[in-house]
């Protein structure tokens, strides 16, 4: 073991064989943005709230150098935190095991470079995408569903999860689902949890109450036949005050041995509130988030499970995925769906192939925080807003040119007869009005753009220019 002398944090850096930690504790705090150059973070855990939040904006950025960051943890005591546990890379005792963590660390790092980079074309596949590479380069092939007391479903999956406010935990049931359909994960049963079905949350309190006043203050009591004399009646008139023994109070008779000569066939119910005497009660379930008080029969149902990679979801996350597609519902006004796109690209390229004076401009605009803005619209509003951008972008554009949107955060536009210097100057304008826009109407959200125009080539295939344009925009980010 080398020496530990040496082995000190500098102003929260500690440099060691080529490789660079920061620690965050207690006085010091960086944004993770900030920490993009280190190989690795270490985080002062002795407060399990900050901790947790700490994650969280790690491992929900939409920076895959950040969400994949190696993150060990110091002064973690209590441990059993499960969210915590599943997204961290280790727990450091001593100072000397910080080093132990270097070979670990460079073989992540060496993963991370066998990740597809196309960062997923809808919410649903970024999201499944962050999820399969942590997994990866994690060399883990499985995602459990965890009993977790700060989860408004009573059960959380930490690497698809900590994407999600805790209230909004029943979305990830829905991305789960989707996966699902997609092919990418097997399901694998394990509970079934009930959520309101007004806001789907999963804090409920359950009660028996009078189905005629709806209050949960009854009493119960045992129904007493006695056969002698053929009377029923609840057990309390059977009863007196001065002992235990019951008295029929027909025939006042000693009641002696059940199943002899009395009975008990079921129960009574007594509504102290409004004094209705009744057989079934009602059972319901009030929601402690927005207070909505419903019949059982009437809560969602959901099954939670535990999901396995599939063979398509242990490749995806280094060969990339398709998801299946709804053409229709994913068509936006002013724009092109991603096979139209692609025969109109197939005759641009024809064209410049046999006319040198064509001059067909493909441009790349990438919207790298989309997603951190449009998961909190529904799919209506979403919609609504993605036709929104494609106006923006056909005012600068001429009527012949062509948009494609499949992916939010990878805008496509084809530019014929036109400049590269001319596409960029457009480009540029429409970058800078997209932002305008979403700042003014999205209370300063602040959208990281980045773009790149190209003149269509002829000697690679459209696809392959398309795909490197892609990969070229995402990199440049990183
Ligand atoms: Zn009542
Ligand atoms: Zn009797
Ligand atoms: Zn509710």
């Amino acid at each position: 073991m080398k020496a530990t002398a040496t082995l000190k944090f500098k102003e929260n850096i500690l440099k060691w064989d080529n490789a660079a930690f920061y620690l965050i504790d207690k006085d010091s705090y960086a944004r993770p943005e900030q920490l993009m150059d280190y190989d690795a973070v270490i985080i002062d855990a002795s407060d399990q709230e900050y901790t947790r939040l700490l994650l969280r904006r790690f491992r929900a950025h939409h920076n895959s150098s950040l969400y994949l960051k190696p993150i060990y943890l110091v002064n973690y005591k209590e441990q059993t935190d499960v969210f915590i546990n599943e997204l961290i890379d280790g727990i450091i005792y001593f100072p000397e095991q910080i080093t132990e963590k270097i070979n670990e660390i460079s073989e992540l790092k060496q993963r991370i470079t066998h990740l597809d980079t196309d960062p997923g074309h809808t919410f649903e596949s970024q999201l499944i995408k962050k999820v399969l590479a942590f997994l990866y380069t994690r060399e883990k092939k499985s995602i459990k569903p965890l009993p977790y007391v700060y989860s408004s479903i009573g059960y959380t999956y930490p690497v698809l999860s900590v994407n999600f406010e805790p209230f909004e935990e029943f979305r990830v049931l829905d991305i789960l689902s989707w996966a699902e359909n997609e092919n990418i994960i097997w399901p694998d049963f394990v509970d079934r949890v009930y959520f309101c079905n007004n806001c789907k949350n999963g804090h409920l309190v359950y009660r028996e109450i009078c189905p005629s006043c709806d209050s949960a203050n009854i009493k119960s009591q045992d129904l007493i036949h006695h056969f002698p004399c053929g009377y029923i009646g609840p057990v309390s008139d059977f009863r007196n005050t001065i002992d235990s023994t019951m008295n029929c109070p027909k025939c006042s008779k000693n009641l002696r041995h059940i199943g002899v000569d009395y009975d008990k066939p079921s129960i009574i119910n007594h509504c102290q509130n409004c004094n209705e005497v009744f057989q079934d009660y009602i059972v319901k379930a009030k929601c402690i988030h927005c207070k909505h008080d419903t019949d059982v029969q009437y809560l969602l149902a959901k099954d939670i499970n535990a999901y396995k990679l599939t063979k398509k979801g242990r490749h995806a996350a280094t060969s990339g995925f398709i998801g299946e597609r709804n053409e229709k519902e994913d068509e936006i006004f002013g724009a092109v769906n991603q096979k139209t796109f692609q025969t109109m690209l197939y005759y641009e390229t024809e064209r410049v192939k046999h006319n040198i004076s064509a001059n067909i401009q493909l441009c790349g605009l990438q919207l790298e925080n989309i997603f951190d803005l449009t998961r909190k619209f529904g799919k209506s509003k979403e919609k609504a807003f993605l036709t929104e951008l494609v106006q923006i972008i056909r005012e600068q554009i001429k009527t012949m040119d062509f948009i494609n949107i499949t992916n939010p955060s990878m805008i496509l536009i084809c530019m014929a007869d036109s400049s590269p210097e001319t596409a960029n100057e457009l480009m540029q304008r429409i970058s800078d009005k997209i932002k305008d826009l979403i700042a003014n109407n999205f209370n300063g959200f602040s959208i990281v753009t980045e773009f790149k125009t190209e003149s269509l080539k002829k000697d690679i295939s459209f696809e392959k220019q398309i795909h490197n344009l892609s990969t070229f925009l995402v990199q440049s980010n990183d």
